[in-house]
């Protein structure tokens, strides 16, 4: 298949790169100069595999404004929810009623974007549960051994057609491991649940997900989070992939199990001083709730702690 990845940062690449070596056809859009240039005179990024075995790997990449081509498969979208309107924005002369949208960013708000852009019955999105790291312009680490992670997806629609199977066939070839739903809300909404608690807490505390979760409060403490983002969620009608309680056995499995010295993705960007995507992710419930005239007040004020230690530390 042809792809076009738009935002080629640590996820972008993951993606972009283990598809090309999946045999797909894929070129990178990106808008950060020092990035860009690079890889350009590099040829290519520097991928690490777990910290381990850096190599080459050739990569086409274009500045959104020179970027021509219209007749991919799939446009792959991975930035952070405060970059996508003006990505959008600068990408739309190569947009096309024919291109399907694959995105799996983390938080809410990117979907309503993409759907000012795209049909409904070509948006397909879900969740990553990977991580990656871009250590510096040009140079990415994914995180994990070859074949680590997981991630479910669903078409906005809820009804997978044929290209939907053909790209989740590809994703699985390049060690995805897709996980395709019909449930297109209750699955993104599992890992906003997910994320507002480990990633926000984790990052407020600069510690990894392993030393939250082996604090005995923990559990007293991602329940408080867990009950107030469902009661949300059930209000706006969202069927939950899991149970309360599944959750909170879902944030324990990955937080002492599977990923207990990972630091999650906010933590990645406060710690290189840039914003979080903290609105997008509790800020996101928060909003969600007074729809409904519901303060998920915990979430109001883990989004003001977190935007307290941006504003202390003058992100940018
Ligand atoms: P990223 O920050 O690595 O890249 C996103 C964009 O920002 C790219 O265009 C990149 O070139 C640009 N960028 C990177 N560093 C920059 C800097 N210092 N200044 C200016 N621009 C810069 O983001 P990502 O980690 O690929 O995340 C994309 C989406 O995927 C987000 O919604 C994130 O939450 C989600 N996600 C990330 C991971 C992970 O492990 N990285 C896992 C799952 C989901």
């Amino acid at each position: 298949m042809k792809f076009t990845v738009v935002g080629a940062g640590a996820m972008g690449l993951r993606y972009g790169v283990l598809l090309q070596e999946a045999g797909n056809e894929v070129e990178f859009v990106d808008g950060w100069a020092p990035h860009v240039e690079k890889m350009r005179a590099q040829g290519g990024v520097y991928v690490n595999r777990d910290h381990q075995n850096q190599h080459l790997v050739p990569v086409k990449v274009f500045y959104p404004e020179e970027y021509q081509r219209q007749d991919q498969d799939v446009l792959i979208f991975f930035l952070k929810q405060m970059q996508l309107a003006d990505m959008l924005k600068r990408c739309e002369h190569f947009f096309n009623d024919q291109q399907y949208v694959l995105t799996c960013m983390n938080g809410m708000g990117h979907v309503e974007k993409l759907l000012q852009y795209f049909k409904p019955e070509k948006v397909v999105a879900g969740t990553a549960l990977v991580a990656t790291i871009l250590d510096k312009p040009g140079q990415v680490d994914f995180v994990g051994k070859p074949g680590a992670g997981t991630m479910n997806l669903a078409n906005y629609t809820e009804k997978p057609d044929e290209l939907t199977h053909q790209l989740v066939a590809e994703l699985e070839k390049a060690n995805f491991h897709p996980n395709l739903t019909t449930n297109f809300k209750g699955t993104l909404m599992a890992k906003v649940v997910f994320n507002s608690v480990v990633n926000t807490l984790c990052t407020l505390f600069e510690i990894t997900m392993g030393e939250y979760a082996g604090y005995p409060g923990a559990d007293e403490m991602s329940k408080q989070l867990i009950d107030e983002a469902y009661d949300v969620c059930e209000r706006d009608g969202i069927v939950m992939l899991n149970t309360r309680e599944q959750e909170l056995a879902s944030v324990n499995y990955v937080s002492k199990v599977a990923n207990p010295l990972h630091y999650p993705s906010m933590y990645q960007d406060m710690s290189k001083n840039r914003p979080t995507e903290v609105d997008y992710i509790n800020g996101y419930l928060v909003k969600l709730g007074q729809k409904y005239n519901y303060n998920a007040k915990t979430h109001a004020f883990l989004t003001h702690l977190v935007h307290l230690a941006e504003h202390t530390r003058q992100a940018q």
